[in-house]
């Protein structure tokens, strides 16, 4: 059992046992701070949550092996892999500050499809995560390792350094302890907003916020009165600047719904206790810049607090500044949106979205589930796109749409989604290459004409989805939609 879930379950049996009326007491809370700092007022809790250095450090031993396994694989012109195994020793070797850092094979480059990413911009990428808030990852070839552990990557010394001023130098040594806890990666997430927001702005931004609620208290008149001036309107909307605009500042990503108040208790107290266990490690990793055990316990109160509240479903967040009135192109739900820790809901919350309500399976699993119940895709009306019922029997070849009547070739339509779920295919082999000027409008229009075809949930049709995603995560969402 991961780490942190073992932790949990430790801290909730001692509960049990013990007289303490958890759920009444906690419920009546309003606050994060409160609820920090009721957790924290649990011995058990106070004991538990200890936090030590673990990550994958470097090894000249490994990092020998794994380049004459490249070496290898060069030979057999295999030369994707070689550089794979390339660019792992590279990670694995042991920093040398007298010798420039080893870059793969010169002629490799042209032969690579550039699949190792740098970590800089990208909020969880270092543990595999796919999501992030600056959607700008410039592709590598060769990456450049950290200088202390063998798991963050770059793809510069400029990226490299400034990664570790912002965030890494605090994470480093905790990745191991990160990436095995089961926090998953919402946990990480949470921490490495905080990480990079710092302690600082932190403090400033909870001075601005109780400002604002003693002037809402004290004088709502002329509050409300500064809300409405001029055509100002977007003042009431939380997360936009003054001047009304979106951007990817700490305000917009704090505003962001989190759904607390939908929360059940138990789910509450584990965010409390995550919240406790991440902030050990910013604590113990050199976040607030003095010894661990000489921080302030208000100051790790108010960090906690926002530990807990960054701890939100996917939201994406703004690259670019969006101003009122601004046309989004946004990403149809749930095309990915599944954790894979949440087991067996596509929300990490309680809802009523079609997926959660109609229990589709989650995308990793849905083109096997097709397969395991030996059924074919679930087809449209091919003239008035009404959901075909019965049409994913493999045995039918002809069926009437009981919406309009219309006689239906199950067949000609089977083969016309292949052929589409041919041509995702063909695009996203371009798109890894990082070309996707074409192949983004090419994948769009796949989706489109799978839209007509074919009824949800289709594995392939969230594929697509997927691929686009990868798209506008190349060109930093800044896409033009083009018409067709
Ligand atoms: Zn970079
Ligand atoms: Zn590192
Ligand atoms: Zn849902
Ligand atoms: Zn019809």
């Amino acid at each position: 059992m991961a780490y942190f879930q073992a932790l949990f379950d430790r801290i909730c049996g001692d509960l049990q046992r013990s007289t303490q009326e958890m759920s009444s007491d906690f419920l009546q809370l309003s606050t994060n701070q409160q609820r920090v700092s009721y957790a924290l007022s649990i011995p058990s809790v106070h004991s538990y949550i200890k936090v030590k250095p673990m990550f994958k450090g470097k090894s000249a031993m490994e990092a020998t092996k794994l380049r004459e396994f490249g070496n290898k694989m060069f030979g057999q012109k295999d030369y994707d892999s070689a550089l794979q195994m390339y660019s792992e020793s590279v990670l694995k070797a042991p920093f040398d500050p007298n010798i420039n850092h080893p870059v793969a094979h010169g002629n490799m480059n042209g032969s690579s499809h550039g699949r190792a990413q740098c970590d800089k911009n990208d909020v969880t990428a270092d543990d595999g995560n796919e999501f992030s808030l600056a959607l700008a990852n410039r592709r590598v070839s060769a990456p450049l390792p950290c200088q202390k552990c063998s798991t963050a990557r770059y793809c510069s010394h400029e990226c490299a350094d400034l990664a570790w001023t912002q965030y890494h130098g605090v994470e480093c040594q905790y990745l191991g302890l990160i990436h095995s806890s089961g926090v998953g990666g919402m946990g990480h997430l949470a921490l490495r907003l905080v990480n990079r927001t710092g302690f600082h702005f932190l403090q400033e931004f909870e001075r601005t916020l109780e400002d604002k609620i003693s002037r809402k208290v004290n004088e709502p008149q002329k509050d409300a009165q500064d809300r409405n001036s001029g055509n100002t309107d977007y003042k009431n909307f939380p997360g936009l600047n003054d001047e009304g605009v979106y951007t990817n500042d700490y305000n917009s990503v704090y505003n962001l719904e989190n759904h607390s108040s939908e929360r059940k208790p138990s789910d509450l107290f584990r965010r409390t206790v995550m919240a406790i266990f991440l902030l050990r490690i910013l604590q113990n990793g050199g976040f607030f810049r003095v010894p661990a055990e000489e921080v302030a316990e208000e100051d790790q109160l108010l960090v906690a607090s926002y530990l807990q509240s960054e701890q939100r479903g996917r939201h994406a967040v703004a690259a670019q500044d969006i101003r009122v009135g601004d046309v989004l192109i946004v990403e149809k739900p749930y095309g990915s949106v599944v954790l894979p820790e949440q087991g067996d809901t596509h929300c990490d919350y309680c809802c009523s979205c079609q997926p959660c309500a109609e229990n589709w399976p989650l995308f990793y699993d849905m083109v096997q589930d097709l397969q395991r119940r030996n059924k074919l895709p679930k087809l449209k009306c091919r003239q008035c796109f009404s959901v075909l019922p019965g049409s994913e029997d493999k045995v039918l070849n002809k069926m009437k749409c009981a919406a309009c009547g219309e006689e239906q070739e199950l067949q000609v339509q089977r083969t016309q989604l292949d052929s589409i779920v041919d041509e995702v295919f063909t695009k996203v082999g371009v798109v890894v290459t990082g070309e996707v000027e074409s192949s983004l409008p090419a994948l769009e229009r796949c989706l489109e004409r799978m839209e007509k075809l074919v009824a949800r949930p289709y594995g392939y049709y969230d594929s697509c989805q997927e691929a686009i995603k990868q798209c506008y995560g190349i060109v930093g969402n800044c896409y033009e939609r083009t018409t067709s």
